[in-house]
């Protein structure tokens, strides 16, 4: 079963003018990840968006964003939400840290996953990384549906080869496109 994974494309992250943390070029994904949500209806769509608290303990090393309820914290409305996509919180960098993120992607040796989102050496690493630990049958990171920050340079081509040598297969966007495509809805 495909499934895609669309981290953090929120507006405190995506957002040029108003964004709290924003992620150089991160709006530049938001046709790329239309494309791919809008692929297939068969195929699940999990968002997992930052939802913090004010005094968040996270925001001793990044700038406060993401608080829950706020405009930052929302989907970036250039997203369109396919009908079956779902919105799954978290409060740290670890998607499936309290998120019951595990449980959705059930049965885990049958499931394949596309992550894309922001930031590619931090929510997307720890997501592709864990996904595989957790069991997951193939972990793809869509590389042109991801944002990196290298806040120390090269920061995102350590994530990549990191992601590599961990056994997370990275595919372009049109490649995943082919794939999702060809989706079939399980026999009801
Ligand atoms: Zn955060």
């Amino acid at each position: 079963m495909k499934t895609i994974l669309v981290i953090d494309m929120l507006n405190d992250f995506t957002n040029q003018e108003k964004g709290t943390l924003y992620i150089p070029d991160s709006e530049k994904l938001i046709p790329v990840i239309n494309r791919l949500i809008t692929a297939n209806p068969a195929v699940p769509v999990i968002f997992a968006n930052d939802a913090h608290t004010e005094n968040d303990i996270e925001f001793k090393d990044y700038p406060p964003h993401a608080v829950a309820g706020t405009w930052g914290s929302l989907l970036n409305p250039a997203i369109t939400p396919p009908p079956q996509g779902r919105f799954l919180h978290k409060k740290t960098l670890d998607c499936f840290f309290n998120t019951g993120l595990l449980e959705y992607l059930q049965p885990l040796s049958t499931c394949d996953l596309y992550i894309t989102g922001v930031v590619t050496e931090i929510c997307v690493r720890i997501a592709a990384l864990k996904s595989l630990k957790a069991g997951l049958k193939d972990v793809k990171v869509v590389l042109d549906a991801c944002q990196g920050l290298n806040l120390k340079v090269g920061d995102t081509s350590r994530a990549i080869l990191e992601m590599l040598h961990g056994g997370v297969k990275l595919i372009s966007a049109d490649e995943a496109y082919t794939e999702l495509t060809g989706e079939r809805q399980r026999p009801s």
